[in-house]
């Protein structure tokens, strides 16, 4: 019950419209509190000149399930002199935090260390399979300080695939996708490469937005158009969240817009888009597409990103998307890989990846993902990602924050790329640099906006006290790397960068209403293909609490009707 001042720091707080303002912050019982006049105050932190904004939130970021685990089990170099050998740890470490390391492939523990130490408070896990929803919530519930959440995914799965091609309920097929978010306590649906994953296991090797699927004669686009459909009438609040067809593909600007029009104005959430946006001019037929796309994400309302940037050096990519992890595989560095599937549920492909700054493509990629940065008129739309580990590690978030504000240091990067790269990029010529508040809201107020979480990613009264507090330094990469005061629930959990406390983060789902009678299909489905009965995967919420390590439950409300 005691009450904690945060005192005199500047608040950027854009859900509230608070763009800059000297104000003290009070928190009680975890939750920020309106100014009581006259309460005695437990405990003051001084902010006087630091930068208050809420706690990071990550929208899109491979930190726990099948494919994650896997990557770490393919990479034990990354874990290799990656620091946390118990002789080099200090003994604030050695008595507070577990043994884990890791950096494109982190540990459970050594994620959430390291997100929280950068003020972050929350981050999403994007592509959990319902056949390994437990393994994912357990990851995740192993993941300290943070809150997490996942979203699962459908469109490649063989009951849905069945359902679409029969073409007579939709409303069982919503049923099927409010029964499947409620067995797996997802917060979200995502679809990668939609139909093309199965496609692949016919031996196609490729899909097109309005390609026919050879087996059962759907394409993409009506894949898209019923999950779009069936959200928005459970009345989920995130978008259909959606890695689009030919991630990869030089000239898929078109499939990409494509697939914003497959929404038929439903919200749509475009992730990664900056693998979605390559063009086929110059000399290399490999060319930026960010002007096309930013040009149709602006046009249409309806449509949210997240870039998905890439950052230079070592990493792995994890993705569902088995049609283009198989195709990507020779490019592996280190020369390994992994295809997979459980139970024809969706897929899984790891190639580790090293993006380098002499490469023509992958310079030119680094360019494109910020040129979309820069070229979205509407913050709100756009999420900072760097599709955690695909694109870059999330350790690198404050470089990229620093080469969004600062257009100097933007520069001096370019100046080091592959020079045919620099040749063909708008880049030199935005002079765009992001604020205080464009970056509060594509790191926080964004990404809750998106998710429906009403209480996280601002700084009002009634929400939840995760608060980051930043020195105002020039260098923003520093300032951003190691805030000098993180609060988790109002408890301080890092200050200065160094964690001080490591509580267990909560888990946001979301319960919509649907007819339970549809388990009646899934019963019949199992029954006749002899697999897992799909109805034993449903996760309670004893049992979700119990993955989670007792984490609090954060159940997130639909929408009402009418919204
Ligand atoms: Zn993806
Ligand atoms: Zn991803």
């Amino acid at each position: 019950m005691s009450l904690t001042r945060l005192k005199g720091g500047t608040l950027y707080d854009p859900a509230n419209g608070v763009n800059g303002e000297r104000r003290d912050l009070y928190m009680r019982d975890g939750r920020l509190v309106d100014a009581e006049p006259g309460a005695s105050i437990d405990q003051d932190f001084d902010a006087t000149g630091m930068i208050v904004m809420a706690g990071g939130i990550d929208l899109h970021s491979h930190i726990g399930g099948g494919k994650t685990n896997l990557s770490r089990l393919l990479l034990p170099e990354d874990h290799r002199g990656s620091g946390a050998g118990p002789g080099e740890e200090s003994a604030n470490r050695r008595y507070l935090q577990l043994p884990s390391c890791g950096v494109c492939t982190p540990g459970t523990l050594a994620t959430g260390y390291r997100y929280a130490e950068m003020g972050y408070t929350a981050a999403f896990e994007p592509a959990m399979m319902p056949s390994n929803a437990r393994h994912t919530h357990l990851e995740m519930g192993d993941t300290p300080i943070i809150d997490h959440g996942a979203y699962v995914m459908l469109g490649n799965d063989e009951l849905f695939l069945q359902l679409l091609a029969e073409r007579d309920s939709f409303e069982r097929l919503r049923d099927y996708v409010g029964w499947t978010m409620h067995a797996s306590k997802a917060l979200g649906v995502k679809v990668v490469n939609p139909g093309g994953i199965s496609a692949f296991k016919f031996n196609q090797r490729s899909l097109n937005v309005d390609e026919q699927h050879v087996h059962y004669g759907i394409t993409p686009r009506e894949v898209l158009h019923a999950l779009s459909r069936a959200l928005t009438e459970l009345r989920v609040p995130h978008p259909l969240h959606v890695h689009a067809s030919n991630l990869g593909v030089p000239g898929n600007i078109d499939s990409t817009i494509a697939t914003m029009d497959a929404a038929d104005g439903l919200p749509i959430h475009l992730t990664h888009i900056q693998f979605h946006s390559y063009g086929v001019e110059g000399p290399r037929k490999f060319s930026s597409g960010a002007r096309t796309i930013a040009d149709a994400v602006n046009a249409r309302p309806n449509v949210s990103i997240d870039v998905g940037q890439i950052i230079f050096g070592q990493t792995v990519t994890a993705s569902g998307d088995t049609m283009m992890q198989f195709k990507n595989a020779p490019l592996g560095t280190p020369k390994k890989w992994i295809v997979g599937d459980i139970e024809c549920d969706a897929g899984c492909g790891i190639v580790p990846f090293r993006y380098r700054e002499q490469s023509y493509v992958n310079a030119l990629q680094w360019i494109i993902g910020l040129e979309i940065f820069l070229l979205i008129d509407d913050p709100w739309r756009v999420s900072m990602t760097t599709d955690h580990p695909n694109g870059g590690p999330f350790t690198s978030y404050p470089h990229l924050i620093r080469l969004l504000m600062d257009k100097g240091f933007r520069d001096e990067q370019i100046a080091k790329l592959n020079p045919e790269a620099q040749v063909a990029s708008a880049l030199p010529e935005l002079k765009r640099e992001f604020s205080l508040y464009d970056i509060a809201i594509i790191t926080r107020a964004g990404p809750a906006r998106l998710l429906g979480l009403k209480d996280r990613g601002h700084l009002g009264a009634g929400a939840a006290a995760d608060i980051a507090v930043y020195r105002d330094e020039a260098d923003k990469e520093r300032m951003f790397t190691s805030p000098a005061y993180v609060f988790k629930n109002g408890q301080l959990v890092a200050r200065d960068g160094t964690l001080v406390a490591t509580p267990t983060g909560g888990i946001h789902y979301v319960s919509p209403d649907f007819d339970h009678g549809i388990e009646k299909t899934l019963r019949a489905y199992s029954a006749k293909n002899l697999v897992g009965n799909p109805v034993h995967t449903a996760i309670s919420d004893d049992e979700i609490c119990s993955c989670c390590r007792g984490g609090r439950l954060l159940p997130v409300a639909c929408l009402s009707a009418g919204t």
